[in-house]
């Protein structure tokens, strides 16, 4: 594949060495858990992460940085390597074959939306505040979406945590959960309602908040099956939580519009990472079911087996394909060609939606066949497949679930069938 022709290919392979020969060792002696919630049970109160986790972080980009390979999507000027989103798919595929990957070269969810989104929507000044950290990894960072019911979910819409003007700024009230990240943030990226009632479509502002403001309380963590997103996910307390005017990032009441730069390419990007992991997984059922004999013969070599194993092969290269074919839709519009149901072509929206619900559900595929190649192993800690399996499972649900993206997919089909446009989609 002819992506990123200058500097893409070698980078890839510095990305895969460094993976293989320094990170691999340490997510295989950490049985790939960063986040401990046991830990973080109990530290309710102090609302920080374990002392051995910030280290692990600090110790992988450490050694990412020695090795020029910190941020490396970021354009030049902000000490990247200015990876296209085609570029950004085989060094994030190459980054995620080990868990810890994406951690090590700063490129892991959600701080590499949120510098994304800071390129494409922040100010001068709020870029040079924000990202110019966060690209270092001298901070972390939060996306705060998601609220407890009867706010934000699948359906932004719901938003409830409000935003209400006052002298020089704003004042934040609401509850969001399930924000990754959050203990550790130095900048949370909060979506609330500046005018509007929950349900309607407008009326959100996105502010960027000092996660060390007055105001912000980390109530508990929400414990899910993961433990490979660095500082796990909280319940977080906005309890008029007052922010200056320049906190605004973009227009006001224009918060659901901001919130769509994120999403298309973050939900790619997550594509790419589990992509890589999937891969890993298939390599370890592979060394296992080549050596291992049964009834006579290597597992490899047994019918049943191989069919998983060609099953595997199969969503891998489907899923790497629609991954690049959905970063070329991204490149495009970035690049100002016209997209969209009345351009007759893609557009970022759907074309991301089509790929994050097929390699979501891929994953899942890959990752659950090879543990049941690698029989008791596969569900022990004895191979790192178990902690894989739980890993890839939330991915269905976040960064829109599948039900959601069907939902939306199936719309646009039939307004594109209703104007026409079908056929020209097929170019
Ligand atoms: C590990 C993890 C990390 C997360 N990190 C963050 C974060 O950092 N920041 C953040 O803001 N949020 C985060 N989230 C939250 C995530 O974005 C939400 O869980 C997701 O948007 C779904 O919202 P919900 O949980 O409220 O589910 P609900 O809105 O209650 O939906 C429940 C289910 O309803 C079904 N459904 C929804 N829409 C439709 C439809 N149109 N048709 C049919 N069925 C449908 C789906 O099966 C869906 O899973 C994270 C979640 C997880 C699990």
């Amino acid at each position: 594949m002819g992506d990123d022709a200058t500097t893409t290919p070698e980078l890839v392979g510095r990305v895969r060495d460094f993976v293989r020969e320094v990170v691999i060792p340490i997510e295989e002696a950490h049985l790939g858990v960063l986040h401990r919630p046991d830990l973080a049970a109990h530290d309710l109160a102090g609302g920080r992460v374990d002392d051995g986790e910030r280290a692990l972080r600090l110790a992988l980009q450490d050694a990412a940085r020695d090795a020029g390979l910190l941020a490396p999507h970021l354009p030049i000027a902000w000490g990247g390597h200015g990876l296209t989103h085609l570029g950004r798919a085989s060094v994030f595929e190459a980054a995620g074959y080990s868990l810890f990957g994406a951690v090590a070269l700063n490129i892991a969810a959600p701080d590499e939306g949120n510098m994304h989104l800071l390129l494409e929507a922040a100010s001068a000044e709020q870029r040079e505040r924000w990202l110019r950290p966060l690209a270092t990894g001298d901070i972390h960072s939060a996306f705060a979406m998601t609220e407890p019911p009867p706010g934000a979910g699948s359906d932004p819409r719901a938003l409830t945590t409000r935003a209400e003007r006052v002298d020089g700024g704003w004042r934040i009230t609401g509850d969001k959960w399930f924000i990754t990240g959050a203990r550790e943030a130095g900048l949370v990226i909060v979506l609330a309602r500046t005018s509007g009632e929950p349900g309607d479509a407008g009326g959100a502002t996105m502010f960027l908040v000092d996660g060390a403001s007055p105001g912000i309380e980390i109530v508990r963590d929400v414990h899910t099956l993961d433990a490979g997103l660095y500082a796990g996910h909280s319940l977080v307390r906005f309890d008029g939580c007052l922010v200056p005017d320049d906190a605004v990032l973009g227009e006001v009441d224009h918060g659901f519009e901001a919130a769509q730069v994120r999403l298309a390419p973050a939900r790619l990007t997550h594509c790419m990472r589990w992509l890589g992991l999937a891969g890993r997984a298939h390599d370890l059922a592979l060394a296992h079911v080549a050596e291992r004999r049964a009834f006579g013969s290597a597992i490899g070599d047994l019918g049943l087996a191989q069919q998983h194993l060609a099953d595997n092969e199969i969503d891998l290269a489907a899923s790497r394909a629609l991954i690049r074919e959905t970063a070329r839709v991204l490149d495009a519009a970035e690049a100002g060609t016209p997209t969209g149901i009345d351009a007759g072509a893609p557009d970022p929206g759907s074309a991301s939606s089509v790929a994050k619900t097929f390699v979501a559900e891929a994953v899942g595929r890959i990752v659950d066949r090879s543990v049941q190649l690698s029989g008791g192993q596969g569900v022990s800690d004895e191979l790192l497949l178990s902690r894989y399996w739980r890993e890839v499972r939330p991915f269905r649900i976040y960064d829109g679930s599948s039900e959601t993206h069907r939902w939306s997919i199936a719309k646009r089909a039939v307004r594109q069938h209703r104007k026409g446009l079908r056929h020209d989609l097929a170019q």
